[in-house]
């Protein structure tokens, strides 16, 4: 049986990519390793959405043929496959082939074709129409926690941004098909869902009369509603798109207790100007709408979001609008990025005047008070109980464990290896800046 060692970069959607690679390759006859080193197929899953992971692929492809006796098959596949095509040959004579975004259900055929000896094996034709996009028990990244993923695709094309031509045009998964896939996966014992896509609130499915019963002022709040009612026990939902946030969504969200307490909603900037600048779709005052109904909600919504520091033309001043804006929305959590220009977005063409220099500063500066907020935010969880669903064990220590609450905050806790998959009272005792301790109550 030939050995098939998968490493994944980026995304979530990438690691849902990667399991349903994963779960194809182990019903051909694969056999999936987590060993490199005797692997008989070497896959990395690829992210273009900053220079340095596509740099990551390089360096790691550099390694893997360095590793005297022995020379697997090396495959390129997801975005940088998809964008560089047979460039990726020139760029780095250790691959043997290169898959794209969408034709990774073909994954088999081309590990065949290079073993039978094909050379400069490339895939980026479209999606097959009947395409799986179920994953097997034993390739899920959690025996507990599963993806679905309800859109794919991005059609904003925000002037940094590679993905919509690294993922092509959205394209909203049939709401029968959502449905049907979480009633099984809670048959299954999977405990929560996440519905993922680019923009998973822009979901427009072509046929939605799966839908028409189901109430709600967008089809994202419909489905999320149906999704509700499969009774799966937990439901979260990333990355939302601040223009396409209705307020329904809180609603759906406090009308039913299995959607969970958490909105990722990506803001980018404080600046009406550079949000302008990036086309965006939403200023400044728009989004501080959103923001409140959030914050207003019934339930407390933990929020968390993304930031890209130092976009071109971003002047000092524009970035204290960003300093004032967290301070306003008060992230329970922010990704922050130094933008990284991207070849074929338009931003790549605008003349790039903040420094390195700067942009470093500037992510420093908006880190430190980011973390100042969040530790107040984490802090006022001590002393309360909150549920928790148990993960994993940590490798270090087999006492202790760790989860996600609700909210999504990792929380760590002495226990025993029977509360794996279950749903427990965690009393907080101790907020560190990313993290909360406590006991099982
Ligand atoms: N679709 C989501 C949205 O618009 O909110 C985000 C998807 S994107 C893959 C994830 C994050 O990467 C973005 O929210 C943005 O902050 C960051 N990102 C995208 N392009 C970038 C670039 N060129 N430089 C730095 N960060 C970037
Ligand atoms: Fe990229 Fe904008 Fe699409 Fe998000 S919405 S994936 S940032 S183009």
């Amino acid at each position: 049986m030939k050995k098939v060692y998968l490493e994944t970069f980026g995304c979530q959607m990438n690691v849902s990519d990667s399991e349903r690679i994963a779960s194809v390759l182990a019903s051909d006859g694969f056999e999936m390793t987590q060993n490199e080193n005797i692997a008989d197929v070497v896959l990395f899953n690829t992210c273009s959405v900053r220079e340095k992971a596509e740099h990551k692929l390089y360096t790691r492809i550099g390694q893997i043929r360095k590793f005297a006796g022995r020379n697997p098959v090396v495959g390129v596949l997801g975005c940088v496959a998809q964008l560089e095509g047979e460039t990726l040959f020139k760029k780095s004579d250790g691959i043997d082939f290169v898959l794209g975004t969408q034709a990774v259900g073909r994954i088999s055929e081309a590990i065949g074709n290079v073993f039978e000896g094909q050379k400069g094996y490339v895939d980026l034709e479209k999606r097959e129409e009947n395409y799986d996009w179920s994953v097997t028990e034993n390739q899920r990244h959690s025996p507990y926690v599963a993806f679905v993923p309800i859109i794919e695709g991005c059609n904003k094309f925000c002037t940094y941004c590679i993905v919509p031509f690294s993922r092509g045009r959205e394209k909203s998964l049939p709401a029968a098909d959502i449905i049907r896939h979480v009633i099984k996966l809670r048959q299954q014992g999977i405990k929560e869902v996440h519905l993922i896509g680019q923009n998973v609130n822009s979901y427009r499915p072509t046929n939605d009369s799966t839908l028409e019963k189901s109430r709600g002022a967008t089809a994202f709040s419909k489905l999320l509603r149906a999704v509700a009612q499969t009774g799966m026990e937990r439901i979260k939902f990333t990355t939302s798109f601040p223009r396409d946030f209705h307020p329904d969504i809180v609603e759906a969200i406090n009308e039913n207790e299995n959607l969970c307490n958490w909105v990722h909603l990506p803001v980018q900037s404080g600046s009406n100007e550079v949000l302008r600048a990036m086309r965006r779709g939403h200023n400044i005052e728009s989004y501080f709408k959103k923001i409140d109904t959030i914050k207003n909600s019934p339930r407390r919504l933990s929020l968390t979001t993304d930031i890209i520091v130092g976009f071109p033309g971003e002047t000092y001043k524009n970035f204290q609008d960003t300093l004032k804006m967290i301070e306003y929305c008060r992230f329970d959590s922010s990704y922050i990025f130094k933008y990284s220009p991207r070849p074929g977005t338009p931003a790549f063409d605008i003349v790039d005047n903040v420094s390195p220099s700067e942009k470093k500063e500037r992510f420093m500066e908006l880190d430190g008070l980011q973390k100042l907020i969040q530790q107040e935010i984490f802090k006022s969880y001590i002393n309360r109980t909150i549920k928790v669903l148990v993960e994993k064990a940590s490798v270090k220590d087999d006492t202790q464990f760790s989860g996600h609450s609700t909210c999504q905050k990792v929380v760590n806790f002495k226990g025993s290896s029977e509360l794996l998959g279950k749903i427990v009272d965690i009393k907080i005792t101790e907020a560190k800046v990313n993290t909360l301790f406590g006991s099982v109550i």
